[in-house]
């Protein structure tokens, strides 16, 4: 086994080696090598490997290349734990199938029966499906197996941790004799043993790394808190880690949709997946997530099981799991196939107990960290502010201002002065906060430098940006007669000295003012809580006798002229438009200003 082998050493018929080459795997995974011998020759495997090591086309490669026969019927079944896997599974029987006229057909609850008869009828050779559906064709007798000739059970551990064993001993027991039976699984616990000694002839036991299961290439990190999972933790670890694209795993359904929110609400693109949602919503969550239209994808074990997605830097732990197993599992959604990943855990006092037992039964060892303070949060924000803002000194300045400066520094009240400065100019804080808005007493501010300067706080949105498609912020969309907008900050401190961006802003005008009883920081609030902008996103506010001018990011004004549409303030429409240039003073010089209208 020590020489590396090739996919030639297989000796793969011609339109597999050609599948092959067109997928683009350049040599077999280690399981690959072990598996493929000994499945071609028709023998029954029980194979243990890591996740992510590619058991799938460990399986699929022999069974397309040498044991599934021209005769259009079904013969081999694969059983997954979840609809999400099994389509993985039916989508790499395709691919590396795709020269050998196979007929795939997944099996899956929650689609339509119909549907899957007829396509079973058309001739498939290959099923894949979860248990539980699987059955019900089997009973019906939809599903003719009297050809079958092997059986996969794919993820075994997990379906029966799933409490799938029923199932499994029923569809197993009404399968031909002579089918070979495959198991394929990342840990072998007990009841996994049993079952092969029950369905399984002579099996070949294959275990690769079984001291170490863990995926490979993955860092392990822990973050420990009080509260354990909470979305201000999260968010804060997200400051920290930045992760472009990430699976975050929460221990309830309820949880998933709260978290998500939260990521929302601070800008992230964050969808969940959990087993209450109906199949095409599930779908359409796998395709935004595929098609990189969603970074974050908030889900339980169930959901999120196999799910293969190459893009997925990191996996969170937002709620600790609790057996060592399921860390390992959900861990192996990163780190795919020689790829590198990070693991995350937020850790709270109950899980202590849970990220011992990891370290016993696995060995791994989560590099322990700590969530920084508020105090510590300010001063690398600030440490950051004075990188970005030195950095973008670095371009031309006159002479003039150089000497100024010197002898500004010498001044005794040097402090006091330059914090004037980046009041005015980097943090945009106005002197007559409430004024009306007269161009010429805007400060002509660099807004390279005040938009630099922002960039460290900016960053962890880069990824956050829209195209957002989310339907329930209409729903909170009317404004109370009292002018009382409710709050729903995910975490109050997570956009933290987060003043405007100014680069990029452009001016919305709400046909609602200074006779409507409007103020800005109700606006600020509204463009906030409804419009879901960030605090950057929001830049100054004029409100007028009729009027209100609003300087916004100009991504999102698109997004905000649909959703501020059929609001209303004070029972008046705000009829939001782009405003004109010429009544739009902050397009020329933007400050940053949304915190001093921001009244929170
Ligand atoms: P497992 O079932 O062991 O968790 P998968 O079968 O899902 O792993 O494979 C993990 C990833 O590795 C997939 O993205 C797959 O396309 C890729 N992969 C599989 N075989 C190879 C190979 N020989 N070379 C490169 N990548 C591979
Ligand atoms: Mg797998």
């Amino acid at each position: 086994m020590s020489e590396v082998q090739t996919f030639e050493s297989f000796g793969l018929s011609e339109p597999v080696r050609r599948a092959v080459a067109e997928v683009g795997y350049p040599t077999p995974t280690p399981v690959q090598q072990a598996t493929f011998q000994t499945i071609a020759e028709g023998k029954d495997v029980i194979v243990q490997s890591r996740t992510g090591s590619g058991k799938t086309a460990a399986f699929a490669l022999p069974l397309i290349d040498r044991v599934i026969k021209p005769a259009r019927n079904v013969q081999v079944m694969v059983l997954c734990p979840t609809r999400e896997l099994a389509l993985q599974v039916a989508g790499e029987f395709e691919r590396l199938g795709k020269y050998s006229e196979l007929g795939v057909t997944p099996i899956y609850g929650g689609a339509g029966m119909q549907q899957q008869i007829d396509a079973l009828k058309a001739g498939a050779k290959v099923v894949v499906g979860t248990p539980g559906r699987m059955l019900d064709h089997l009973r019906r007798k939809t599903l003719d197996v009297s050809n079958l000739r092997a059986i996969v059970l794919d993820e075994g551990d997990e379906m029966l941790s799933m409490g799938f064993a029923e199932e499994l001993n029923a569809i197993l027991g009404m399968l031909p004799k002579g089918r070979q039976a495959l198991i394929f699984s990342a840990t072998m616990p007990d009841a996994m043993s049993r079952m092969a000694a029950r369905h399984q002839r002579e099996p070949v036991t294959i275990a690769l790394s079984s001291d170490n299961v863990a995926p490979s290439g993955i860092e392990h990190h822990a973050y420990f808190s009080a509260s354990g999972g909470s979305v201000p933790d999260l968010l804060k670890v997200l400051e920290i880690e930045k992760p472009k694209a990430a699976l975050v795993f929460c221990n309830t359904k309820a949880e998933t949709e709260l978290v998500a929110r939260g990521l929302q609400n601070a800008g992230y693109r964050a969808e969940y997946l959990n087993g209450d949602l109906a199949q095409n919503d599930r779908e359409r969550v796998m395709g935004l997530l595929r098609e990189e239209r969603v970074d974050f994808l908030v889900a339980t074990d169930v959901a999120a099981r196999g799910i293969d997605v190459p893009h997925l830097s990191h996996v969170i732990h937002c709620g600790f799991p609790e057996s060592p197993e399921a860390y390992v599992h959900r861990s192996g959604r990163t780190g795919r196939a020689g790829r590198t990943g990070t693991a995350i855990s937020l850790i709270g006092p109950h899980d202590i107990g849970n990220l011992y037992l990891l370290r016993l039964t696995y060995g791994i060892r989560p590099i322990e960290r700590t969530l920084p303070s508020a105090a510590e949060n300010r001063t690398r924000i600030e440490a950051a502010r004075v990188e970005s803002l030195v950095a973008a000194a670095s371009g031309k300045v006159s002479d003039d201002a150089l000497v100024l400066a010197k002898r500004l520094l010498t001044h005794d009240d040097a402090e006091r002065a330059v914090a004037w400065l980046v009041d005015r100019f980097v943090m945009g804080v106005r002197e007559e906060e409430a004024m009306p808005p007269v161009p010429s007493e805007r400060p002509s501010a660099p807004a390279a430098v005040a938009a630099a300067a922002e960039a460290p706080a900016r960053e962890p949105r880069a990824n956050g940006r829209p195209p957002r498609e989310r339907a329930p912020r209409r729903e909170r969309a009317e404004p109370e007669p009292e002018r009382k907008i409710e709050v729903h900050h995910a975490d109050p401190k997570a956009p933290e000295a987060t003043p405007g961006e100014e680069v990029g802003m452009e001016s919305l005008e709400l046909a609602v003012g200074r006779r409507e009883g409007v103020r800005a920081g109700e606006v600020a609030r509204l463009l906030r809580d409804v419009g879901l902008l960030a605090k950057s996103e929001v830049g100054r506010i004029h409100v007028r006798d009729r009027v209100t001018l609003v300087s916004v990011s100009a991504e999102k004004i698109d997004e905000l002229l649909e959703v501020l549409a059929d609001v209303k303030y004070n029972d008046v429409p705000v009829a939001p438009k782009r405003a004109d240039v010429a009544s739009a003073p902050e397009t020329a010089a933007p400050v940053i200003a949304a915190e001093t209208a921001t009244a929170d």
